[in-house]
């Protein structure tokens, strides 16, 4: 299926199996990490994981679809709480 092999990607993405949870940075360089979701919306990786297991129990949820290493640019806000999530070279 499609989905899954997009859900996958996301994992492989930010070098995690499928399954656990969605880091904050990454594992090399501690980058911050973006999510993406099917509505275009970008995400903490807190709201991220909320999705996955909201998703996972069939509950009505936006999909993370992607993830994105953020280095430089202006504070982003997660369009789903709030948080500030901070590039990685200011
Ligand atoms: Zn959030």
């Amino acid at each position: 299926m499609k989905d899954q092999s997009n859900k996958d990607s996301v994992y492989k993405k930010v070098g995690v199996s499928p399954g656990e949870k969605l880091p904050a940075y990454t594992q090399i360089g501690c980058y911050n990490i973006l999510y993406i979701t099917n509505r275009n919306s970008v995400i903490c990786s807190d709201c991220a994981n909320d999705c996955v297991s909201k998703t996972a129990k069939g509950e009505l949820s936006d999909i993370v679809i992607d993830a994105d290493v953020y280095l430089e640019g202006h504070n982003v806000y997660c369009e789903h709480c709030g948080m500030i999530i901070e590039s990685s070279y200011d």
